[in-house]
């Protein structure tokens, strides 16, 4: 597996694999690597030839109160995971190589981002866009792999795609769970074994609310005040609870099944946690 550093070298290499006919895959990450992320290289396999996964914890997504400075970095495994997984590069740039010191362009999605996590976190998805960006721009990939789990990014992302007429098809992943139902998250590792435990209250309810659905239930009211109820008993606060349109991501009153999800973000002690499911 190749690693590059710089946009220089691996916009190099990506133009030289295209020249020889290879179809370009890419996953942005920021690393600690998990079997979330692993699964979305294997996702990305299935539609070309070769994968660039980026590592890069990008600052411009962190609040300043946010987890920027302690969010777990693990370069050297995450760089083993991916060549196990048939990953062809990396790309590990350094903030300030990524980054001019005056840089003052943004990417802006200013439609699905108001709600959910961006009401929470302002600049948060702008951060997000300008990065993927800036990555579409330098890899110029096919196509490009996100997971299901950070279900608003997708969107917006997806948003940005078209309204900017970049030709890559976006694909989104599903949430892959630890065997109790948790979903994977390199922010599980700050759980102390407490919070760990009671956290599995997101996906119960979660569960439980797909499967009221399933046995005919339609009032979003319903379901997200069970959801509310259960995280809540288990000393869990919720930012959001909402039964969403999963196109347009506005609230809605009465589920229209296979067209609706559920979002929630939940904090406990400083600690915040989203999951979703699809209905
Ligand atoms: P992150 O490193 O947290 O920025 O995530 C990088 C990519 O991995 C994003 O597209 C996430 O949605 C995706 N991802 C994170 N956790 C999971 C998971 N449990 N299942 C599937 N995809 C995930």
């Amino acid at each position: 597996m190749e690693i590059f550093k710089t946009p220089e070298t691996l916009h190099a290499w990506c133009a030289d694999q295209k020249r020889q006919g290879f179809k370009i895959g890419l996953v942005p990450t920021m690393g600690n690597l998990h079997e979330g992320h692993m699964s979305l290289i294997r996702e990305a396999k299935q539609y070309c030839d070769k994968v660039v996964v980026s590592i890069f914890v990008n600052p411009t997504q962190f609040a300043p109160n946010e987890d920027y400075d302690n969010y777990p970095r693990t370069e050297v495994v995450d760089c083993e995971k991916c060549e196990a997984e048939g990953a062809a590069a990396a790309f590990l740039p350094a903030p300030e190589v990524l980054y001019a010191t005056d840089a003052s362009t943004w990417v802006h999605e200013t439609e699905l981002e108001r709600g959910y996590c961006g009401a929470q976190r302002p600049i948060h998805f702008r951060g997000v866009c300008t990065v993927v960006a800036k990555l579409f721009n330098i890899v110029q990939p096919e196509i490009a792999v996100f997971g299901q789990k950070d279900f608003q990014q997708v969107a917006v992302i997806s948003r940005m795609v078209r309204d900017l007429s970049y030709p890559i098809q976006i694909i989104r992943a599903p949430i892959v769970r630890e065997a109790d139902g948790l979903a994977m998250s390199s922010r599980n590792a700050y759980l102390s074994a407490e919070q760990r435990v009671k956290a599995l209250s997101l996906s119960r309810a979660l569960f439980a609310a797909q499967k009221s659905v399933a046995e005919g239930e339609r009032d979003s009211h319903t379901l997200e005040a069970a959801i509310r109820a259960e995280v809540v008993a288990n000393d869990w606060l919720p930012d959001y609870v909402n039964v969403i349109d999963s196109a347009t991501l506005m609230p809605i009153e009465k589920v229209v099944p296979g067209a609706s999800a559920i979002l929630l973000a939940c904090r406990c002690g400083g600690l915040r946690l989203i999951d979703n499911v699809l209905l």
